[in-house]
């Protein structure tokens, strides 16, 4: 089964980046070279011939599987980016972390009204990242068709947040 091969090709780092954190690490998969491909054509399964636009992946690891993805749609990419990286004129969204609060840009023009758009990451845990993703896409005019992420934690339900937005959610493996 592919999620089988998927889970045992991530490798987990326990107390990263802090004490009491299972932190779930995907190099592992990336360097592998038939659970990378497996991921990728996993992730846009739903979407193939759908006519996705753009593809949004956010920093860091969501620029690598947004890239394989964007290429396998014959889609665009946009990168969603931690504040200060991008050159050109940005729209903000700030959101919640544990501890303060952090804020993503995307560059003013980079979807054109209307323009569908997926989001990819790694990984969702709260799903407040990829919340304030969709909402500084939406506010850019992009039609959010669907969030994708290799790993869930279901736990911390951001799978939830998303869908409160209508954003319908595509996970391909999860840890309890
Ligand atoms: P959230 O905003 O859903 O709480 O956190 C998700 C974001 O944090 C994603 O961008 C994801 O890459 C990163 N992240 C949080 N925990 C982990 C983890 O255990 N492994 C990996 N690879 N990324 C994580």
């Amino acid at each position: 089964a592919i999620s089988a091969e998927l889970i045992e090709s991530i490798r987990t780092i326990p107390n990263y980046p802090k004490e009491g954190v299972l932190f779930r690490d995907i190099t592992t998969l990336l360097s592998n070279p038939r659970a990378f491909r497996r991921a990728v054509d996993a992730l846009v399964q739903p979407w193939a011939g759908s006519k996705i636009e753009q593809v949004a992946g956010i920093e860091a690891r969501g620029f690598i599987l947004g890239g394989a993805v964007a290429h396998q749609l014959s889609a665009g990419f946009l990168p969603v980016r931690k504040k200060g990286k991008l050159p050109f004129k940005t729209l903000q969204q700030d959101y919640q972390l544990e501890y303060g609060m952090d804020t993503i840009e995307i560059h003013c023009d980079a979807v054109k009204q209307g323009e569908k758009v997926i989001v990819v990451d790694d990984l969702i845990a709260t799903g407040g990242t990829a919340e304030a993703a969709v909402k500084l896409l939406r506010s850019a005019g992009a039609d959010v068709v669907a969030a994708c992420f290799i790993v869930d934690l279901p736990e911390l339900q951001g799978r939830a947040k998303l869908e409160a937005l209508d954003i319908p959610v595509r996970t391909l493996v999860e840890f309890p």
